[in-house]
């Protein structure tokens, strides 16, 4: 694990290890198994930032057996959140009566699940639960309930797990928080 890595114009340094990471995944995890033990939910993995927290997290789940879906939308440009969504892969699954479990990155203002949850809502779902692997709480801003969140952490800018900076830093196990 290094301290400091450079992704184009950028300088992070290294702010939670994959240790930490690993053991919060699994918290969450063993609350989806308390939860949804015996059930056949859905959960959607909203791509591409929540692809290595999907991954992660559907393994560790073992008293259900989830079916797995993924979903793309784009909101976000270099480091600042533009406020807009676009759907650019959609959601063709019937969710007609089922229990639909969201699997998100993270929830920073919040206007990007605002304005998702209609689409999941109008197919149907009979309950929907969002989990998010992190959390800003000082820039969120909308009336939605987080169900599931494995970290919370301050407004800084991060990359790693997931997490990107136009377009790289994905592939590392730690995050990473820019350096300005
Ligand atoms: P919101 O609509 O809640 O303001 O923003 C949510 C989306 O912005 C997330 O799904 C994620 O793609 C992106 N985002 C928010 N904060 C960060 C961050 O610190 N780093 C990265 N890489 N993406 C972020
Ligand atoms: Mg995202």
């Amino acid at each position: 694990m290094v301290e400091k890595i450079h992704i184009l114009d950028r300088d992070f340094a290294l702010s939670i290890s994959s240790e930490i990471i690993q053991e919060k995944v699994k918290a969450v995890a063993d609350k989806l198994n308390k939860d949804y033990a015996g059930k056949n939910p859905v959960m959607v993995c909203i791509l591409n930032g929540a692809f290595v927290f999907a991954a992660d997290l559907v393994r560790y789940i073992n008293t259900f057996q989830p079916e797995i879906l993924f979903v793309r939308f784009a909101s976000y440009d270099g480091v600042k959140s533009t406020g807009n969504v676009r759907e650019l892969m959609g959601l063709n699954a019937n969710l007609e009566g089922r229990d639909v479990i969201i699997v998100e990155d993270i929830v920073d203002t919040g206007t990007t699940m605002k304005n998702i949850l209609p689409l999941f809502e109008s197919k149907g779902a009979s309950n929907i639960a969002i989990c998010s692997f992190l959390l800003k709480p000082d820039k969120f801003k909308v009336d939605l309930n987080i169900d599931y969140v494995a970290m919370e952490i301050p407004n800084d800018f991060i990359v790693g797990y997931g997490l990107d900076y136009n377009g790289f830093g994905r592939n590392y196990r730690d995050i990473y928080k820019v350096l300005d």
